[in-house]
């Protein structure tokens, strides 16, 4: 017997390239982690699957998450891959584990764990080392990284509420310019979060121009998504335009009933910048709720004016578990104190690892965005081990290709598989990702266009899609049957030239 010709035969699909192209019947061949043929294929497989009436993609790329460190607590990313995600992108608003010098140990401490999950052990220092860390965990989805301002800031100046000194901008530089050189995609901030907030423009647009030197991105959590977008908006196009790094605003939004309507306004703006020549795009999540921690709304227990405590749900904490899945009135109510009572309380018991699910969306803002043109999809995903996350941490991609795709006819599928695949692979430069051809990486995700549904809840998020029963990273399959599975064929993804 001959060894095989292929390693994987995918029979009769439907493939959906990824470009934007319609649809075709086609099989596709799989050999070496890459896609070996897409047409009529002849030949041996280790392994065939009849597609018959299923779709067959690229593998989604999740442009915004923050797993930087559940890649190395669940290596599976169980709840990514049953999307059919097999790239995340992670440091994501300024966060990520790395450099990791004491300070930076003590930012996690004192909430950013929260967020991103427990460091067992900082066992790297500079952003590098950081990647490889990842790297020898073998995660089962690819991973690629932004370096994370807010990090680098710590690190560098601590939490000083100033400007940096020269010898501090040098430090940030340095460390931004280390994560560059192993392959950083680019540069995040979240500026509406200490210490981001701290930051100046001009600070920002030095810094930003350490990544474009690269050919990085400026990646941005903007300062206010509230009554302040525009401006904030404009801060990031600015930022964009004088350092010369293309602009990604994230989980663009109008947050807040009383700024409901401002993405008519925020989007335009963003035209006007490219129409210009500046490289501006954002991403989206297919969500009316947000998720951020709960220390970020309400400093010192005071909730941000324009949220109502009733529209804030307690997603996940460290130790009181009882609270989560309760509404902030809730659990005034529980505690039998007023609500800024409360909330201190909560957020000092919890040692501000406490995040929240607030719902201050509106539809119409929600399904603009996703169909502006540059929008791509980032689930912000909240990893908790914890808890009640917001549903978008499982749900995100097949809620778009179920929901607003085939339900609700915001775009064709077609369209909203580029999206999620070619757009962002060329956006983030990742070579031979996010298309479905000849010579590209084997990430593929199988799915029935006719029952792909997220079947996540608020109630209840944490729950497997339907309708996808196999998903391959690297040409190995992480989801067979309907269930993830544990592979290690994830790579650490460098930016592409
Ligand atoms: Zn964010």
């Amino acid at each position: 017997m001959s060894e095989p010709r292929y390693d994987v035969l995918i029979r009769g699909g439907n493939v959906i390239d990824g470009t934007g192209a319609a649809q075709r019947q086609a099989d596709v061949a799989i050999a070496g982690g890459r896609i070996a043929a897409v047409g009529t294929v002849d030949g041996e497989a280790a392994r065939v699957i009849d597609a018959t009436g299923l779709a067959v993609a690229p593998g989604f790329i999740d442009v915004h998450s923050h797993d930087d460190v559940a890649l190395l607590n669940n290596p599976t990313l169980d709840f990514k891959a049953a999307q059919g995600v097999t790239t995340v992108v992670c440091g994501n608003c300024g966060l990520g584990p790395a450099p990791a010098n004491e300070r930076l140990q003590q930012f996690f401490q004192r909430g950013v764990e929260g967020i991103l999950g427990p460091v067992r052990e900082f066992a790297w220092q500079s952003l590098g080392e950081f990647y490889e860390a990842v790297r020898a965990t073998r995660p089962g989805v690819n991973a690629a990284f932004l370096a994370p301002h807010g990090s680098l800031r710590v690190a560098a100046m601590g939490w000083e509420r100033r400007a940096p000194t020269t010898d501090e901008m040098a430090t940030m530089k340095a460390q931004l310019a280390e994560g560059m050189a192993a392959g950083a995609i680019g540069l995040s901030t979240g500026l509406m979060y200490v210490p981001g907030t701290f930051a100046e423009t001009d600070e920002l647009i030095e810094l930003a121009r350490v990544a474009a030197g690269f050919g990085g991105l400026y990646v941005s959590h903007i300062r206010n998504e509230g009554d302040g977008l525009l401006d904030s908006v404009r801060e990031a196009i600015r930022i964009g335009e004088e350092s010369g790094a293309p602009v990604q605003i994230s989980h663009h939004k109008a947050a807040a009933r009383a700024n409901w309507g401002l993405t008519q306004q925020s989007l335009p703006l963003i035209d006007e910048a490219r129409a210009r020549g500046v490289d501006v795009t954002i991403d989206a999540y297919p969500y009316t709720a947000a998720s951020t921690s709960l220390a970020a709304i309400a400093r010192g227990g005071r909730l941000v004016p324009v949220f109502q405590p009733a529209d804030i749900m307690v997603a996940s904490v460290k130790h009181q578990h009882q609270y989560e899945g309760k509404r902030l009135d809730e659990v005034a109510e529980m505690m039998d104190l007023p609500v800024e009572d409360a909330t201190k309380r909560l957020l000092d018991e919890e040692e501000n690892a406490v995040v929240a699910v607030m719902f201050i969306m509106d539809e119409g803002d929600v399904s603009r965005v996703l169909q502006h043109p540059t929008c791509m999809i980032g689930s912000d995903g909240i990893p908790s081990p914890t808890g009640k996350p917001h549903p978008r941490l499982y749900g995100t991609f097949p809620r778009v290709l179920g929901h607003y795709a085939r339900e609700e006819r915001l775009y064709s599928l077609e369209e909203a598989v580029r999206r999620m695949t070619s757009l962002p692979a060329a956006t983030f430069r990742l070579t031979d990702r996010g298309e479905l051809r000849e010579g590209a990486w084997a990430d593929v995700v199988i799915f029935d266009p006719e029952r792909v549904a997220a079947t996540a809840t608020y109630e209840d998020p944490r729950q497997y899609p339907t309708g996808i029963p196999y998903v391959l990273v690297n040409g190995e399959f992480v989801v067979d049957g309907g269930e993830p599975i544990p592979a290690g064929a994830g790579q650490v993804l460098a930016r592409g030239s």
